[in-house]
């Protein structure tokens, strides 16, 4: 897959991440949910620019893209939060708004710390990330 090309490419620019994701000449196809959760998960600030994010964490956020894909297809909804059970995995299976850490959910307390979540416009598309977590 374009592993490499997205490392290489991510890695040279000196644009927010979190712009880097959504190019379409860096990494094809990411879209603005898995954007905004992937960089959650990696607790990296989205406003970081690729050239100083780690080339590991660069790796990482590829590979956890990988693995939500894989999630998605197999449950059929893209489901970005990690080991529910019980009630709370069936209330992510049938409720949007139980599904993601941060998409969509501007102004709600992080699930992780409490902060109230941000949105900011990020190239005419909706940013979503927990400023404390991902400071
Ligand atoms: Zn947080």
């Amino acid at each position: 897959m374009g592993e490499r090309r997205f490392i290489e490419r991510a890695s040279k620019r000196r644009v927010p991440i979190g712009q880097l994701l959504m190019d379409q000449s860096v990494v094809a196809g990411i879209g603005n949910i898995y954007r905004a959760e992937i960089l959650f998960r990696a607790r990296l600030n989205p406003y970081t620019p690729g050239n100083e994010v780690p080339l590991d964490v660069l790796h990482d956020i590829w590979a956890d893209w990988v693995k939500l894909l894989n999630v998605g297809v197999e449950v059929g909804r893209m489901m970005t939060i990690d080991g529910l059970t019980g009630d709370e995995y069936q209330a992510a299976l049938q409720d949007v708004r139980h599904r993601h850490w941060v998409y969509g959910r501007a102004g709600e307390p992080c699930r992780r710390c409490g902060t109230p979540i941000s949105l900011a416009e990020m190239q005419n598309r909706k940013l979503y990330w927990c400023p404390s977590c991902q400071a």
